[in-house]
């Protein structure tokens, strides 16, 4: 079964509170170790971007556990793609704290210096995420 990595943009419910990203972040690693499913989950108070790698299957299969999933809405796939090897394979889903979306960062990747991921293009959201994983220890 082919390797994709797969970015997808939300805004988070009401209801998403730091107690929901918590149970979030555990049963994503739950499911994500079993599924051989890597990446890294990125928000501030008003968006999610994540990254998912693993086989098209799981992928395909998880995607639609999450894109169902109350806790955010305006769930949107910015890219896609069949890949050689893994970019996120140290974490089966890390997490980057608001704190890493500098405006500096922003800036670099988008027309804003505010964390505004319906507006980045996937090549954007993809690099901006491999420059925030240099800043994550493994897990
Ligand atoms: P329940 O809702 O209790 O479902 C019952 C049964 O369904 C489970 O016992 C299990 O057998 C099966 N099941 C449900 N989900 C999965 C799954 N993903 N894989 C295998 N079996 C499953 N979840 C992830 O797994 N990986 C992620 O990377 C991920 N990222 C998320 C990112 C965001 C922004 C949000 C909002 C949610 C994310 N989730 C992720 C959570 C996902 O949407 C579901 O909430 C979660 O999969 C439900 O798991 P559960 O064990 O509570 O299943």
């Amino acid at each position: 079964m082919p390797l994709t990595r797969l970015i997808y943009v939300s805004t988070l419910s009401k209801s998403c509170d730091s107690v929901a990203l918590k149970d979030i972040l555990h049963k994503s690693r739950e499911h994500n170790i079993t599924s051989k499913i890597t990446g890294l989950l990125s928000h501030n108070e008003k968006y999610f971007m994540q990254c998912l790698e693993g086989s098209r299957e799981e992928i395909n299969r998880t995607y639609n556990y999450i894109v169902n999933d109350p806790r955010h809405s305006k769930v949107t796939i910015v890219y896609f793609e069949e890949i050689h090897s893994r970019q996120f394979g140290d974490w089966s889903m890390g997490d980057v704290p608001q704190s890493h979306l500098t405006s500096l960062l922003n800036l670099q990747f988008s027309g804003s210096d505010e964390f505004k991921p319906y507006d980045l293009t996937g090549q954007s959201a993809y690099l901006m995420l491999l420059e925030l994983k240099q800043h994550l220890p493994s897990e």
